[in-house]
């Protein structure tokens, strides 16, 4: 496994770089994704080190999932969502675009995917308020 220690997830767990948290525990992060497909767009990260779910442990996937459901449960709480799609891309060779394992928790149905993957950058003022209305429902 090769993983680069300066991928932005890596830099965003250092606290080197900002981000617009949602929850952390010992073993995972939730926060805003910046360039959201639907609103409410959130990412979930392991704090372990892993490119792909095929470098991840055991106990780090569990985490994952058991902080996604959190997210997840919030997002239908807090944003009235009636449905949420989880994401989760492996490699280059599948469109993935940061290095560092995550999983994508995104409110609505895949029919409202219509936003381009990382490429529209959101108003940080919006995503502010979505966080917070999400972080309520926790
Ligand atoms: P991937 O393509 O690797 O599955 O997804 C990476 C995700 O990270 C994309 O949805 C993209 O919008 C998001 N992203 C990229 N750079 C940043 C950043 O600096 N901060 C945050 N919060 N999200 C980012």
């Amino acid at each position: 496994m090769s993983y680069d220690n300066n991928n932005i997830f890596a830099k965003i767990l250092r606290g080197e770089i900002p981000c617009i948290k949602l929850y952390e525990d010992t073993h995972t992060l939730a926060f805003m994704d910046i360039m959201p497909q639907t609103d409410g767009h959130a990412l979930v990260i392991p704090k372990e080190a892993a490119e792909t779910l095929f470098d991840l442990s055991d106990a780090a996937a569990q985490a994952c999932m058991a902080t996604v459901r959190k997210i997840g449960e919030a997002q239908k709480k807090g944003l009235g969502a009636d449905g949420v799609v989880l994401m989760q891309l492996n490699g280059p060779g599948a469109g993935q675009t940061v290095p560092h394992f995550h999983i994508h928790v995104i409110p609505g149905s895949i029919g409202d995917l219509r936003r381009p993957h990382a490429t529209v950058m959101a108003d940080q003022n919006h995503l502010k308020a979505l966080a917070a209305k999400i972080v309520a429902a926790l």
